[in-house]
């Protein structure tokens, strides 16, 4: 005999689909939601069934947002004539927790993966030509994870940016981000130093 009513199952086997959680922690977190403390399964369903509809991406980096420009974007004291490339918005957030870095994103939503049959096409990378095109960008910092997949965005990048014979310097973020590792996972400083110590497309 099962143990639990069948809406509680239901909230489990949701819970169950979100990344890195199994049975035992879907129980645990289902059971901790129809607990009431503070009403937090009312405050839950109201942020999850208005989440999706306000959040939407914004038009210039592609990052998250609430409004047509990111924040980001929107600040006047940040360089516009960097732009770090990156693979998803949770990169973003990693980086700007470094608090080292004063220019603007561009969030490609995926790397090239011809294994998995993602090409240049399915990544936000016209649009990245297309902000570099407008002629107010003088480096690019490729800050994909050191991936086979985020290497070979950067050299794809870096190649792109040379036949479009555009005055970008194309740099990669390097030192202290181990092969296979994921910029989230990284602490302030390594992602700090990261930054720092990039290394030019062109030495590659
Ligand atoms: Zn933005």
């Amino acid at each position: 005999m099962d143990p639990y009513p069948k809406p509680l199952k239901d909230l489990i086997s949701q819970l169950r689909r979100l990344p890195g959680i199994g049975e035992k922690t879907a129980a645990r977190l289902a059971l901790f939601i129809i607990g009431d403390r503070e009403n937090l399964a009312g405050d839950l369903s109201r942020s999850l069934s208005t989440v999706k509809d306000s959040i939407r991406l914004c038009s210039a980096c592609f990052t998250l947002a609430d409004a047509p420009r990111c924040p980001i974007c929107s600040d006047p004291t940040r360089d516009p004539s960097i732009i770090c490339v990156v693979e998803e918005p949770s990169d973003v957030l990693a980086l700007e927790s470094a608090h080292s870095y004063k220019g603007l994103y561009h969030v490609l939503h995926g790397l090239i993966s011809p294994i998995n049959g993602i090409g240049p096409e399915d990544i936000r990378l016209s649009e990245l030509m297309e902000r570099l095109s407008r002629r107010e960008v003088s480096e690019v910092i490729v800050a994909t994870n050191p991936s086979v997949e985020g290497e070979g965005t950067f050299h794809f990048i870096a190649r792109l940016v040379e036949d479009a014979k555009l005055p970008v310097k194309v740099s990669r973020i390097a030192s202290g981000i181990p092969m296979g590792g994921e910029l989230k996972y990284m602490d302030q400083v390594t992602l700090a130093s990261a930054l720092r110590y990039r290394r030019n497309a062109k030495d590659r």
